[in-house]
């Protein structure tokens, strides 16, 4: 059976994007391979952050996981400081890591000129994550189009410790690529990826008028100003929305209603509320169970740190003893 391995940072309640872009797939997988998700606590610090927040973050982070499906008796949910050999082996692997493979990363390049002074942390953050996934020897790491470079350094960082430091050449396996089929979901702005810093998402665990209340308003085909005017759903936000959320033949008709002017958006947006909702509310149910039941959370927590420990112990005790460190 393949192992599998996730990272979410801590960033507080899913919202619909994580969710259909990610954990939905994730809640999928887990009963198809060996799975291990983590809350990556330490990554999140790389950009100036409150410590209170971080805390009620990455339990609600934890809460919303559980919610939408992560099944604590099938996949291994934890959170990334709980388990110390992650930045043990992310120093290690600072080592034999090339400067110019870090300093082309997207991310870097992005994030560094949003930033006024840029920490050590933001351009060896790929170490860490690929770290983050050797440490377990995962052969499969689930990811979106935008992340398969950071992949392909962990492949490359693989490759380097093994030719150095293991005659056997296969200590660590080379993760490779599932591109996630869950399409790349833009914000409600229709005009960048669904993300909390942009405000433009709906949050998984959100009550129905404030769903409503913010899908109302959202951007549809800019080319549709008047009712009669038809639309071309494969340019609007609600349709991709619809093409996750909706039953086949709803989707169907909504590009029919729409390149006819069938219908207005608003209908349109009602129709996709309904199958929202359909998915929302179990969801929902489940939030409410475990907040009445915050042990549950912490226990699931804690069984997955202590899980991880053990294989990451493993692990590290094979690097300590190619590296001359026993
Ligand atoms: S009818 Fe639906 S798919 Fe077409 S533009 Fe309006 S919201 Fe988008």
């Amino acid at each position: 059976m393949s192992r599998i391995f996730s990272g979410i940072q801590p960033s507080g309640e899913l919202h619909i994007g994580n969710y259909l872009g990610a954990v939905k797939n994730w809640t999928k997988l887990q009963h198809e391979h060996e799975t291990i998700i983590c809350i990556v606590d330490y990554h999140a610090i790389t950009i100036p952050y409150e410590p209170a927040q971080l805390r009620t973050r990455r339990r609600d982070m934890a809460l919303s996981l559980l919610a939408a499906g992560i099944d604590p008796n099938v996949a291994t949910l934890f959170v990334q400081s709980q388990v110390p050999q992650h930045t043990e082996l992310a120093w290690v692997l600072n080592t034999i890591t090339p400067l110019g493979e870090l300093e082309r990363q997207t991310q870097f390049k992005e994030k560094s000129q949003r930033q006024e002074s840029i920490n050590a942390g933001l351009l060896n953050y790929p170490v860490l994550q690929a770290a983050d996934i050797l440490l377990y020897r995962a052969n499969l790491v689930p990811v979106g189009e935008d992340q398969v470079q950071h992949l392909e350094l962990s492949r490359v960082v693989a490759r380097r410790w093994n030719a150095t430091y293991a005659a056997d050449n296969d200590f660590f396996p080379e993760p490779q690529p599932a591109l996630t089929p869950a399409r790349r979901i833009m914000g409600l702005d229709g005009q960048a990826k669904m993300s909390k810093s942009l405000n433009n998402t709906i949050g998984l665990l959100e009550p129905p008028e404030e769903v409503w209340k913010k899908l109302r308003p959202a951007i549809t085909d800019p080319k549709r100003i008047k009712r009669t005017d038809p639309g071309t759903p494969e340019v609007c936000n609600i349709y991709h929305l619809h093409k996750a959320l909706s039953a086949p033949d709803t989707v169907e008709h909504v590009a029919k209603q729409c390149s006819t002017a069938g219908w207005g958006c608003i209908d349109c947006k009602r129709v996709l509320f309904e199958s929202m909702e359909r998915e929302l509310i179990p969801i929902r149910r489940r939030a409410e169970e475990l907040r009445r039941d915050p042990a549950h959370v912490e226990a699931a927590l804690a069984d997955g740190a202590a899980h991880c420990r053990k294989l990451a112990g493993e692990t590290m005790r094979g690097v300590r003893e190619r590296m001359g460190f026993d």
